[in-house]
Formats: C-alpha cells, structure tokens, sequence
C-alpha cells in the first residue's frame, strides 16, 4: 500500500451496502474523511434493512421508512451528496443479474473514481459472528457491477456510457493491505452511527467503534500511513483506522506526489 494510503483521495466514491448502517459502521471513517477533503461520495444501500428489528410493532414499510431516514441523517453527517436506495428485501438479497444492472446503471450515472464494499469472501468473523449473507450479496454484487460490466462497450448500451473504476477499496476483509487513517473523523463516524437510533436501542457505539478502530491501527504494518509529500516519507502508525483490501484496477490519472511508490 503506497498509492492507495491516507494521502488518496478520489474526486469521486460509490459505497455499496446491503443495509443502512453497514457503511458507517465499517468504513464511515474513511467516507468522511474523503468527502472532506472534497471526494463526491454517494451512497448505494441494496435493502433498506425492512427486515431489520426484533420489535413486533414494526411492519416491514414502516422499518424501511424509519431506516431511509436515519441513513439520509447519517449521509448528511458523513457529507455524502447522493443516497441510493434500491429497496430489494433485507435478509434475502442475492447478486442477481437485475441487481447487477441496476448498479451498472448507478456506476456509469455517478461515475466514481473508486468505489467501496464488502468482501464477498468474508464468512466468519472472529468466532462469534457469521456474516450476515446479504453482506456477502451485496459484495458478490457491487464487484461484478464495477468489473467487467460496467465499463463493457456492447454490454447494456442503454444504461448509460461505459465507465472504468480505478479502484476498489473492499472492507470487512480478511486480507486487508491498506489502512486508512480516521483519528481526525472517528468522532463523524460514531456521530454517523448514532442516527441509526432504530439499530441501537438506547447502545452507546462510541467504546466499540474506538476499540474496533484502534485494533485496526495495530494490526496495520509498519504504521498505516505515510507522512505528507516533501517530509521524510517515513510512516508512522494512526491512532485509529480502518482496513481494506484495495485493489488498484488501472494506474489512478492524477498520481500523488509520494516518492519510493
Ligand atoms: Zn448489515
């Protein structure tokens, strides 16, 4: 990770999710943090989590009404400019090829430069956590939409002109090779999180968001991050971030100034 650590950028992201508050929980740090330095970031959610509660007083619309507005809350929050919502049922999404036009669709309208999701491969999480399968769904989806599909000349012409994303930056992995520095917006994310009262029942995220981002930063090699251009290059090691597996799907037009890449 040389390119692709806390001094990028991209002038614009799509993050795809299965549920309102997957985003903000795992990579809300690094949207922030981009959307700050001037990154036009939209917001894809597949479900509006319309299955989501464990309260009998809900109906599957009023959940996802409740939900589509603690998200809009939180992108505001986030400074996110666009929020999707595609509105497929929560605990039954599948990497169709419908799903996969509709974001091929949403790639070549918004055209991001890097996009953010899950990693499809993740199934277990230490030894208490299955990952939730629209997760694993969500993942499979938003990497077929972003290669090859969208970028396919004679493939689904109508849904707009092709667009190549540069890279993806996928979460929740077991493999991760960057780590992103969000000591300056870990206060936006728990803020973030915090809209999504219906998901916390009265919980405090602010430990577990800290705890969580704090491992992070140890496990980054060496230190996550790398000091600024013109200084001596030397990494040293945030206080908290967050970890991806980036893949760099084609050389980035505006290369950063680092040296030794
Ligand atoms: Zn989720």
């Amino acid at each position: 990770m040389r390119k692709y650590d806390s001094e990028y950028v991209p002038a614009s992201a799509m993050a795809v999710f299965a549920h309102p508050d997957d985003a903000e929980f795992i990579v809300a740090g690094t949207i922030a943090r981009w959307t700050k330095a001037g990154c036009e970031a939209t917001l894809v959610l597949l479900t509006s989590g319309n299955a989501g509660t464990h309260d009998p007083r809900f109906t599957r619309d009023a959940l996802a009404r409740l939900r589509e507005k603690e998200e809009r809350a939180s992108a505001r929050i986030l400074g996110v400019k666009n929020v999707v919502f595609l509105r497929h049922d929560d605990c039954a999404l599948l990497p169709t090829l419908d799903i996969r036009r509709e974001l091929v669709r949403l790639i070549r309208k918004h055209r991001p430069e890097a996009v953010i999701c899950g990693d499809p491969q993740a199934w277990f999480f230490d030894d208490r956590y299955i990952n939730h399968p629209d997760h694993r769904a969500a993942g499979v989806a938003a990497l077929e939409a972003v290669f090859p599909a969208a970028e396919m000349e004679l493939l689904w012409p109508e849904l707009g002109t092709p667009h190549a994303v540069q890279a993806v930056y996928i979460c929740s992995t077991p493999s991760p090779n960057a780590w992103i520095d969000i000591a300056g917006t870990i206060d936006v994310k728990i803020e973030a999180l915090k809209a999504h009262a219906s998901q916390l029942n009265g919980w405090d995220p602010a430990g577990r968001i800290r705890d969580w981002a704090r491992a992070e930063a140890q496990r980054a090699p060496g230190g996550g991050t790398r000091s600024p251009a013109g200084s001596s290059g030397r990494a040293r090691r945030p206080k908290y971030a967050e970890s991806f597996r980036v893949m760099r799907l084609r050389e980035r037009e505006r290369r950063p100034e680092t040296k030794n890449d």
